[in-house]
């Protein structure tokens, strides 16, 4: 099913700002808002939803967005409760995400998908699961042979890839050729539920390449650097690897 909504996330991850109106109200836990088109992610993959501010001009009442999330295909904005209620069906507001916390994920998020590309290419250990906080972020892999060794080869690997400044390019494929790419299915592309007809693809350009729904930055550049801050086995086969972003060096 296409969202009525425009998902601007998706196509433009740098887009912080956007005019909106409500087109529906829903009840949670909390408010939730959905709008015709927002700059919110709604969370997956490993990656939080954003947080951030919705503002009416025409009185300059704003509402925290404490997180957002899917709601029947579309984004919904779930409030902080307001003395005054939630905005009314109608409403033309401003959309603002908090943008220091989004671009932070994107650089993590950006990270792990280098590490993935790294660990893959070097050691053919597959990635089995992930999650980042703004900063900082973990992945799974399928990786017996891991040491104390390999981790600090590793991290000395993804930076000088990070510094390669590489292009992350955002496609999206038709089901039947994402599938006809080896690259793509060592990320389980084939755990996605048939009824998926088009598959959004995150490519670092000459290192990795998988099926994500995620938010990047455009160039590895932005990254900065990471260091590994822990590793751990969680069993014989599956082992974690933690890191953290370093700041890149001011000019
Ligand atoms: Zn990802």
């Amino acid at each position: 099913m296409t969202p009525a909504g425009e998902q601007l996330c998706y196509t433009d991850a740098y887009a912080r700002r956007v005019a909106a109106r409500v087109v529906q109200l829903a009840e949670g836990d909390a408010p939730l808002v959905i709008l015709d088109r927002t700059t919110f992610y709604p969370g997956g993959g490993g990656q939080p939803s954003d947080r951030g501010v919705l503002l009416r001009g025409a009185d300059g009442r704003t509402w925290t967005v404490r997180a957002a999330r899917k709601l029947d295909g579309e984004i919904a904005h779930e409030l902080e409760p307001h003395p005054d209620g939630p905005p009314a069906v109608g409403d033309s507001l401003e959309v603002d995400v908090e943008w220091a916390r989004r671009l932070a994920l994107m650089r993590t998020h950006t990270a792990l998908h280098a590490l993935c590309g790294v660990v893959w290419r070097d050691y053919g250990a597959l990635v089995t699961g992930g999650n980042m906080e703004p900063g900082s972020g973990r992945m799974d892999f399928e990786f017996e042979r891991m040491s104390g060794d390999l981790v600090d080869a590793i991290e000395s690997t993804v930076n000088a890839e990070l510094a390669a400044q590489r292009d992350v390019r955002v496609a999206v494929l038709p089901r039947d050729e994402a599938f006809a790419i080896p690259d793509l299915i060592r990320t389980k592309i084939n755990l996605l539920p048939p009824g998926i007809e088009a598959i959004r693809t995150i490519e670092i350009v000459g290192l990795d390449l998988q099926a994500d729904g995620g938010t990047h930055v455009a160039n590895t550049r932005e990254v900065g650097g990471i260091r590994v801050t822990g590793y751990e086995s969680k069993g014989r086969i599956n082992k974690r690897i933690r890191l953290e972003l370093v700041e890149p060096a001011a000019d």
